[in-house]
């Protein structure tokens, strides 16, 4: 789908929408009106937002309604993560404000897993099943104000990483913990650290996790050892912070920076994404944290998937419409 004729017509970069399902949260759907949210499965890239005021279209690559599975929704983008083996760098976002499910697709429970871990158990059969000869490295970092965490780092609270220029060019992160993916089981125990680590820093959980980012960044190296062929390809898959708005008048001191800060982040990682489609000559990385330390992976002939998460609820349209609004900026 990416590979081919698509690349050539719109550039690399598309944009999904994913609808979570009714929850509890929203009420009972029988007294609060049902989904404000609507799309013509004659027409899957059209998602129109409606309630009795207002009616607003928008085009997007794909739209998922909320009864798709997790298998489905990997399906949709395993072609992209294929394509890391042979040498592209590839970013996976979710987009959307805390409650959309944008854990729910990267992390999903752990008994019916998301695009993170079955990204890694696919890359690990891939390069198992392949010719080639793959070394796969797993890191987990965190971005909460500005600062990136190193999740897999056995001491969770003592290790902020900064982002350097090697003086023969390129980035590195120095001290960041790389784990290779050797099994399985090592797919599910880098998905079961990360998340540990995450919770031990913070007080409440929930809170803390809305408001910063979570990458999982995979790197692949590959060699053929007939022709001495060599590929390497990066993958990173993003759970960012909510993408809500706060109100000045309700945040205390702390909360308005947080906000001011995820505010900063998105804002600057639509904009990269907005120079990059438009062929701008300058690209502003160095904006924000987010789009330093995925820059390498967000240029060139990259590929950047955003995935939108919307709410159906009739409270949360004016979110949805922020959100969708995003999408409509960055494809
Ligand atoms: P976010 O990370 O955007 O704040 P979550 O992923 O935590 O949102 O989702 C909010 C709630 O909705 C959670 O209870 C989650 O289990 C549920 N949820 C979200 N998407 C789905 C889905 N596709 N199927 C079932 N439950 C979902
Ligand atoms: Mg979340």
């Amino acid at each position: 789908r990416f590979h081919n004729q698509l690349v050539e017509l719109r550039g690399n970069i598309r944009v999904f929408c994913r609808v979570r399902p009714w929850i509890k949260e929203d009420g009972d759907c029988k007294i609060t009106g049902s989904s404000v949210l609507t799309f013509d499965p004659m027409d899957d890239g059209v998602l129109t937002v409606a309630n009795k005021s207002r009616s607003q279209d928008f085009e997007l690559d794909k739209v998922f309604n909320c009864d798709v599975s997790q298998r489905q929704m990997f399906d949709e983008v395993s072609d992209l993560i294929s394509s890391v083996l042979d040498g592209y760098n590839v970013c996976i976002f979710a987009y959307g404000q805390t409650g959309s499910g944008k854990t729910h697709t990267m992390e999903g429970p752990p008994e019916d897993p998301g695009v993170n871990q079955r990204a890694l158990k696919f890359l690990y059969e891939e390069a198992r099943a392949s010719a080639w000869h793959y070394d796969i490295e797993a890191s987990v970092m965190e971005i909460y104000n500005e600062q990136i965490r190193d999740l897999l780092n056995p001491d969770p609270i003592n290790n902020k990483l900064e982002v350097k220029l090697r003086p023969e060019g390129g980035l590195h992160v120095p001290g960041l913990v790389r784990v290779p993916v050797h099994s399985l089981d090592e797919v599910n125990e880098i998905s079961e650290q990360g998340r540990r680590n995450r919770a031990t820093a913070a007080t409440n959980m929930n809170e803390h996790s809305s408001r910063s980012h979570c990458l999982l960044c995979v790197t692949v190296t590959g060699l053929n050892s007939v022709t001495g062929d060599r590929t390497f390809g990066r993958l990173n898959l993003v759970d960012l912070a909510g993408s809500e708005r706060v109100s000045k008048s309700q945040a205390d001191g702390a909360r308005l920076k947080e906000a001011q800060n995820i505010n900063k982040s998105l804002s600057s990682l639509g904009d990269v994404i907005n120079a990059l489609k438009n062929k701008h000559s300058h690209v502003p990385y160095r904006n924000s944290k987010l789009t330093y330390l995925l820059q390498e992976s967000l240029g060139g002939d990259s590929k950047t998937l955003m995935i939108l998460q919307v709410s159906p609820a009739e409270k949360n349209l004016s979110e949805s419409i922020c959100t969708l609004t995003f999408g409509q900026r960055v494809r």
